[in-house]
């Protein structure tokens, strides 16, 4: 199969032909047909993972069941599927009350074994990870649920639970963030997005933003403060940077809930946390890390009813060759929205 490739840390990924994986015996073999590049892969590429060489990113797919192992009983060849980038072992205490997002024993495509930057990728554990795709959502779509959306639908609906009227502030207007501004908007929420780049601020408009505000070292809480009389009912850190993440928490008005969906990898050190803020307002600190598969349903049939329409925020679509390009560039890629691989299509 063709697969983007890396063979250490920083080194330049390449497209080569490379052996299929194996048929895990609980698992599927599954024909991409639809990828997300995201900065989580860039995380990986960058050396902030444990992962090992040579390595194949990526984890936000779609596709067809090509094979399928003798202990899967719920799929078949030829179902098209989707998956939460955070895989359940199936078996343990967390898998089994449906919080498969925080197996102990998880897996990752892209992380823990090789991803879907590739014509075909193995998944564990099919029974309990594997979501179908409605036929009225087609593959791209299903794609960009994968580690972005759904990750904002668990932050807005399952930590941050915001609720019709309520003010949310989205720190970072990139995918995630542009994915919580729309379910935010879409339950009801009045939002204010913040972003560094005015493009991505027009996106977030067009999805639902009521407010945008440029954060080119203006003072976020006080405006964030000033719109919404006192500050808002949820923030969402993006991004995952000392500054957002104080920006989003000193916006929040007292008893406010903060959830933090940007990743802070230890590499960069520890962030300092405005706890004193925390503390006297009562603020609630979540984090949030994908979502089970388990928890898909109601998303998916938004989706399918229109409700929801994550096919909005994918920006391009590309092949494996661009893909490799851009690897190493996507911390700073400035595309507003999703950047989606086809590995079928040339260059
Ligand atoms: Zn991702
Ligand atoms: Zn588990």
């Amino acid at each position: 199969m063709r697969a983007v490739v890396f063979d250490e840390v920083r080194a330049v990924p390449e497209v080569r032909t490379v052996p299929e994986p194996a048929l895990p015996a609980d698992g599927v073999l599954v024909a991409v047909a639809a990828t997300g590049m995201c900065r989580s892969d860039w995380h990986a590429w960058a050396g902030h993972d444990d992962i090992a060489f040579p390595h194949v990113p990526g984890h936000e797919l779609a596709g067809t069941i090509i094979a399928a192992g003798p202990a899967v009983t719920r799929w078949h060849v030829g179902d098209r599927v989707t998956v939460p980038f955070v895989c359940g072992c199936g078996r343990c205490q967390w898998c089994l009350s449906g919080n498969a997002q925080v197996c102990p024993d998880q897996q990752q495509p892209g992380f823990t074994h090789w991803g879907s930057f590739a014509e075909v990728v193995a998944l564990h554990a099919a029974d309990v990870n594997l979501v179908a795709i409605p036929d009225e959502v087609d593959f791209a779509t299903a794609a960009s649920l994968g580690c972005r959306f759904a990750t904002a639908f668990r932050a807005v609906v399952g930590r941050a639970g915001a609720r019709e009227g309520e003010w949310v502030a989205v720190i970072g207007a990139g995918g995630v963030g542009l994915s919580a501004v729309m379910i935010a908007r879409a339950r009801g929420a009045r939002v204010i997005a913040v972003d560094r780049n005015p493009e991505a601020l027009a996106v977030a408009r067009e999805v639902g933003a009521e407010h945008a505000l440029l954060a080119d070292g203006a003072d976020i809480p006080a405006a964030v403060a000033e719109l919404t009389g006192g500050g808002a009912h949820v923030s969402i850190d993006a991004v995952g940077s000392e500054q957002t993440l104080a920006d989003a928490v000193l916006g929040l008005r007292r008893r406010g809930r903060h959830v933090q969906i940007g990743l802070l990898p230890p590499v960069d050190g520890h962030p300092r946390v405005p706890m004193d803020r925390v503390i006297g307002w009562e603020l609630d600190l979540l984090g949030s890390h994908g979502m089970a598969a388990s928890d898909y349903p109601e998303m998916m049939s938004l989706i399918a009813q229109g409700a929801l329409a994550p096919q909005r925020l994918i920006e391009r679509t590309i092949g494996l060759e661009e893909a490799a390009r851009l690897l190493p560039e996507f911390d700073r890629a400035t595309v507003a929205g999703m950047t989606m691989i086809d590995p079928r299509r040339a260059g």
